[in-house]
Parts: C-alpha cells; sequence; structure tokens
C-alpha cells in the first residue's frame, strides 16, 4: 500500500512536473500499461504501424533518410512487416558522428543534445527530442511499478556521471528532495565514503535503490565486512543498470539488503530497451524498442542464438535511431518459450553479456576511466582483439588474440601494466585466445566487462 506522500509524489507532482516539460509521460504509462498484457499479435501490429509511421516521417523530414531511401528505393509506406527493417542498413557510431545534422528532423521539437564517452574513447553526440524522453521515462516508470514500488517512494540514487552530478542545481535539489530522491556520488569509494553511504542509506530507509551493479556489491561487501545489517530497512528492490550483472553480485547484493534485485538494460543513445520483471524475464519495451540480433557479418540471427544487439527505437521522429548497433551482445527469446510467469506479453531478452563499461575501480577504491586499462594492450604491437574481464577487486582476466609482432615478454608487460593501474596485490591473468567475441567496433574488437567495486 503506498502511503499518501507517494501517491501525491507520483500522482500529482511528478505528472504536473512532466507536463511543464511537454512530455506526455503520464498517459504514456497509462497507455503502455495496458499494451503489455495485449496478445502477441495486437502488440506486433501496433509495432508495425509505429515502424512505418517512424519511417514515413524520416522519408519526408529527415535528410539523411530521405536520401538514404531514395539512393535504395526504399518506401516506407510499403512497410508491412518488422522484417522489412533488414532491407536498411545499419546505424552505429561513426554514421552518426558523421551525419549528425542530417539526422535531425526539420520539425523538430525540443532536441537535447547528448555526448557519450563510451570504451571507444571517442564521444558520440546525438539528440533526443521530446516524444523520445516521455516514451523512455515512462518505460522506466512503468517497469518500476512492476515492483510494487512507485516514483515518490524514498529512493536512494547511487550514480556516477560527473557530468549528471554537476548538474547537481538548486532546482535539482529541491526536486529530489520532493520526490525523496538522494542522490550519492558512485565516483568516490574510498572506505571512509562507502561507511557514510551506509550510514545515509540507513538513515533515509529507502523503499528502493538504483545504480550500478558494482557499486551496491561493492557496499554490501563492506556492509557484511563491518558487521552492518542494511536487510531491516524495508527495501523492496534493488534497480541496477549499465553494467553487466553478475550472479555473484545479485546473490551478494540480495542476501545483503534484503530485497530482490531488478536488472535493467539500456542507454541514454539506445533508450529504456529492457527491464526485468519479478518473475525474472528482461521484458523488452516492444511498443517503442525493436531489438535484432545479428552475426559479425550482420545477418539477422534466428531466436536463441547469441550476437549483437541492434535496436530500432520507435519514438525517435525527432532523431531516428534506426537499426543502431549497441556493441552489446545478447540473446532473445523465442515468443513461443517466453511466457512469463508475470503474464505480460512483451518479448523477453535472455541475457545481455559483455557491455562495456566506462569506469573500472581498482583495489583501493580509486575510480578510473575504463580506456585507463584499454590502453596497456591495445597500443601493444601484435595484439588483433582483446577482452578484460574484471571478475572481482582481486583478479582481472585479460584475453588476447596474439598475430605474429606480439612481443616475447607481451603477458609479463600486460600484467605489469594492468597492476600498476589496479594495484600490486591484484591478480592479473593473461590468456591467449583464439577468437574475441564481436564486441565494440572499429579495428579492435575489446570489450571490459567490469565487475567488482
Ligand atoms: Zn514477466
Amino acid at each position: 500500500m503506498p502511503d499518501l506522500r507517494t501517491r501525491l509524489v507520483s500522482g500529482l507532482v511528478f505528472p504536473l512536473q512532466e507536463r511543464l516539460k511537454k512530455h506526455s509521460t503520464v498517459a504514456d504509462r497509462r497507455a503502455m500499461e495496458d499494451s503489455q498484457w495485449w496478445p502477441r499479435e495486437r502488440l506486433e501490429a501496433l509495432r508495425v504501424q509505429r515502424l512505418r509511421a517512424l519511417l514515413t516521417h524520416a522519408a519526408a523530414h529527415v535528410p539523411y533518410y530521405r536520401d538514404l531511401f531514395a539512393r535504395i528505393g526504399f518506401d516506407p509506406a510499403a512497410v508491412s512487416s518488422l522484417t522489412d527493417l533488414q532491407r536498411l542498413p545499419f546505424l552505429d557510431k561513426p554514421l552518426i558522428r558523421a551525419h549528425t545534422d542530417a539526422l535531425k528532423a526539420d520539425d523538430a521539437r525540443g532536441l537535447a543534445r547528448f555526448n557519450t564517452g563510451g570504451s571507444s574513447g571517442v564521444p558520440l553526440i546525438f539528440y533526443i527530442g521530446l516524444e523520445r524522453v516521455s516514451r523512455d521515462v515512462a518505460a522506466k516508470w512503468r517497469a518500476t511499478r512492476w515492483w510494487g514500488v512507485d516514483i515518490g517512494d524514498p529512493e536512494i540514487v547511487l550514480w556516477g556521471s560527473p557530468i549528471e552530478l554537476g548538474a547537481q542545481d538548486r532546482v535539482r535539489l529541491l526536486r529530489d528532495r520532493l520526490m525523496r530522491t538522494r542522490l550519492l556520488p558512485a565516483f568516490e569509494m574510498s572506505d571512509a565514503k562507502v561507511d557514510s553511504f551506509i550510514d545515509e542509506i540507513r538513515a533515509l530507509r529507502p523503499k528502493m535503490l538504483f545504480g550500478y551493479p558494482s557499486a551496491f556489491a561493492h557496499i554490501a561487501r563492506h556492509a557484511q565486512r563491518q558487521g552492518v545489517r542494511m536487510d531491516d530497512l524495508g527495501i523492496k528492490v534493488v534497480f541496477v543498470t549499465s553494467e553487466r550483472l553478475y550472479d555473484h553480485q545479485r546473490t551478494l547484493i540480495e542476501q545483503s539488503f534484503g530485497a530482490p534485485v531488478a536488472n535493467g538494460y539500456g542507454g541514454r543513445d539506445a533508450g529504456f530497451i529492457a527491464h526485468q520483471c519479478p518473475s525474472g524475464s528482461l521484458h523488452i519495451t516492444a511498443e517503442d524498442v525493436i531489438v535484432e540480433i545479428v552475426d559479425r557479418e550482420g545477418r539477422v540471427l534466428p531466436p536463441g542464438e547469441s550476437g549483437e544487439i541492434v535496436v530500432t527505437h520507435l519514438a525517435t521522429r525527432d532523431f531516428p535511431f534506426v537499426r543502431y548497433r549497441t556493441g552489446d551482445v545478447g540473446v532473445v527469446v523465442a515468443p513461443d518459450d517466453a511466457p512469463c510467469a508475470c503474464g505480460r506479453t512483451l518479448p523477453v531478452l535472455k541475457e545481455v553479456q559483455g557491455r562495456s563499461t566506462d569506469f573500472i575501480v581498482a583495489r583501493d577504491g580509486t575510480v578510473m576511466h575504463g580506456l585507463a586499462l584499454i590502453y596497456i594492450v591495445r597500443d601493444m604491437p601484435g595484439v588483433a582483439g582483446f577482452r578484460i574481464e574484471q571478475e572481482s577487486l582481486d583478479l582481472t582476466r585479460v584475453k588476447v588474440m596474439t598475430e605474429p609482432g606480439f612481443p616475447a615478454d607481451g603477458d609479463a608487460r600486460i600484467r605489469a601494466g594492468m597492476k600498476a593501474r589496479l594495484g600490486e596485490s591484484v591478480e592479473v591473468v593473461v590468456e591467449h585466445v583464439a577468437q574475441i567475441a564481436a564486441e565494440g567496433s572499429g579495428k579492435f574488437r575489446y570489450v571490459v566487462s567490469k565487475v567488482a567495486a
């Protein structure tokens, strides 16, 4: 039973704020709470119709797509199935970089500029319109309510983007207080900081936590070591996102906080792609997001097979994301294998592997950019591909695919470089492999899987 304060925020304050921002969030969320139960065919028809509308609009208003469709003879009005998408080329970060202006619709409303770092080290600048913001917020709101909590319930947000933390102006602070959201900087994870985070969580008694799995796992471990209980606070759910969630992290967090972990998958660029329900399925935001899984040659793979996740976001008329390559690897469950115990008909993503992350945490708690580790391997001769997996704060595994020219002392140099940044006591295992899974882009395929913290 939500308390009065939560009902006030969720039913009045937040809707008002969204309306002032010209977002249609409330209506969108209500519609999505209906369509999540629809028969599969009805949901599919909605998606085809939305895809046709997006591409038809793009042909009329987005220079990049106007030219592309003319060049390849694509008629968006004839789109009659989601597989028609396969006639279109992929969109990736270099393409967005090269055509940023031509990707803006000439009738775009309220475009906001975004900038992501990413493990390639090259920033990506893109734009998001009002429609898309509303839809992404609505999808997140819907998923929040799956867990019996709502906007306005006391919440701890553990986040680390310095850009967003910099935007902590007074309006934002006031809003956060009203919404009962407390933001803690996941950036600083020294022992003293973590002690103070634990005190704050205990004092606020939040109903929900939101942040990086590695950061909550770090806090959970620390609390256990100090003998501090966190499972007596009434926390109902721990929302994690933005990194790969490892099983051992899930177990640790659930034990320590006495609440289930709910995994979310998405990003500023690709949108709110999928979220876990209490029955355990990672449900795709099917009303807005079409997920394709493709192999290294770009061929679409059938359900059940693992490949790169490619998304088309249907609410992106102002700056279309059509067949956008995420660089993440995942598997879609075949619809007939997917009926979820929760009853929602939204398609299911089986797993997301090897999400590259921006930040790495060293043994002593120092947080650094993933590039600090990438450089060590990438700049070495004879390296054709690599993958860095930080399995725990004490163990990092480096998989390298080598070619002629790899130095005789290459392994030792990689180990030394990693230890210099992660900590001398950290065990670094270098493994030579024949292949690295297709992730990342450009000349090198690599990923940094961060865990720990
Ligand atoms: Zn479900």
